[in-house]
């Protein structure tokens, strides 16, 4: 007897078991309990990660662009603290600033932990 890994969910099961206890993974016919095969599966988890990759980048996009467009509004608008498009600009540098940050460790974070 072997332990290995289930394909759909990755718990460590025998080699001799017909079901996944977890997830139901056929090993019989090597399908999920939704009818994918490995293969499938593999390329359904890739895409899951491509896609949540690309929304952490996104929201590092979405930090950089208000810390941008905070400094811009901010230096063309006086570069003081007068009015309320100087504090929101510098709000939007501040906020932006840490979502950027936040998502650059999460990307760092993620990338480690699979
Ligand atoms: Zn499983």
């Amino acid at each position: 007897m072997a332990i290995i890994n289930c394909p759909s969910c990755q718990k460590k099961v025998s080699d001799k078991i017909k079901n996944c206890p977890e997830c139901q993974f056929d090993f019989i016919h090597n399908k999920s309990s939704d009818g994918l095969t490995e293969e499938q599966l593999a390329s359904k988890k890739n895409l899951q990660r491509i896609k949540r990759k690309y929304s952490l980048q996104m929201r590092a996009m979405t930090g950089i662009i208000m810390v941008l467009g905070g400094v811009l509004v901010w230096y063309f608008g006086g570069r003081g603290l007068l009015s309320i498009s100087d504090y929101l600009s510098v709000a939007a540098i501040g906020v932006g600033s840490i979502l950027y940050l936040m998502t650059r460790i999460h990307l760092i974070l993620y990338r480690r932990g699979r």
